[in-house]
């Protein structure tokens, strides 16, 4: 459903990716682990067209994310092709995001209706479900401002889930918890990637989490991703002495 194909990307001198070449299929649950600065983020930004790379390919469901065509010759994407290509692509952020004078139900209806156009009454109960889903049924008349850090959490997944995109993006989406909540958040991405057949893309540090729900995980090391395979395989069996320099802290 994605193809990464000789990404480069740089910020001025800075070469931040070096030649990703990279595929996600349909349903497929995809950790990506790295030290810090190894372009985790940034890869995962493209996806949701709030980069743009320096060089290389992005293919979502077939459509080339930053090109199109125009009279026979391919040119860079405009706003309207972006748009149509984003529809299919959800993201939760390390910081939730929410909009701080909606509800939390309206936080969860307002891209539905306004930006997919689809039907108001419709929307509102995939909303209420969804938030009754992630254990919050009983908050959503209330705002953001009133909720902890982990609900908030849990509120931007329900809202990212309503569109009903193909792949969700995950980043770092615990880090900015208290310890003590990052249990609830977890056990919510953990329901969707068994019951919701999305593909999902998450930067992690929780290496047990990557381990029990990824099909698939990444190490990235200086903008390249130097091992990739099953979780096992990657996580638990890998020669590679840099991922095992790098996971050594996480024991
Ligand atoms: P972390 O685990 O610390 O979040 P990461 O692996 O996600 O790291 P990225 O956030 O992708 O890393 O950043 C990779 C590199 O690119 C870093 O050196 C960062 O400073 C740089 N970088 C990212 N975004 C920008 C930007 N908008 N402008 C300039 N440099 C950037």
């Amino acid at each position: 459903i994605v193809q990464y194909r000789d990404v480069y990307k740089s910020f001025g001198d800075v070469k931040v990716l070096k030649g990703i070449n990279l595929d996600i299929h349909a349903g497929e649950k995809v950790a990506v682990i790295g030290p810090s600065g190894s372009g985790k983020t940034t890869i995962i930004r493209m996806l949701m067209t709030l980069e743009e790379p320096t060089s290389g390919d992005i293919i979502v469901s077939g459509e080339n994310l930053w090109k199109m065509e125009k009279n026979g010759k391919e040119v860079r994407a405009n706003e309207k092709h972006l748009r149509k290509v984003r529809g299919d692509i959800g993201m939760v952020f390390q910081h939730f995001n929410l909009f701080p004078h909606m509800t939390i139900l309206e936080n969860c209806m307002t891209a539905p209706i306004h930006v997919k156009k689809e039907d108001k009454h419709e929307v509102r109960e995939r909303a209420i479900q969804m938030l009754e889903r992630v254990g919050l049924g009983d908050k959503i008349d209330n705002y953001p401002s009133q909720l902890s850090g982990g609900q908030k959490q849990r509120v931007a997944m329900a809202r990212a889930v309503v569109m009903r995109p193909k792949i969700m993006l995950f980043d770092e989406v615990t880090s900015a918890l208290d310890p003590e909540l990052v249990g609830e958040v977890l056990e919510v991405i953990r329901d969707l990637a068994q019951h919701e057949d999305m593909a999902m893309v998450l930067v992690t540090h929780e290496m047990d989490f990557a381990l029990d729900i990824a099909d698939k995980v990444l190490f990235l090391d200086e903008g390249v991703i130097a091992e990739q395979g099953s979780a096992r395989d990657v996580i638990e069996h890998s020669q590679n002495e840099r991922l095992q320099s790098f996971l050594s802290r996480f024991r």
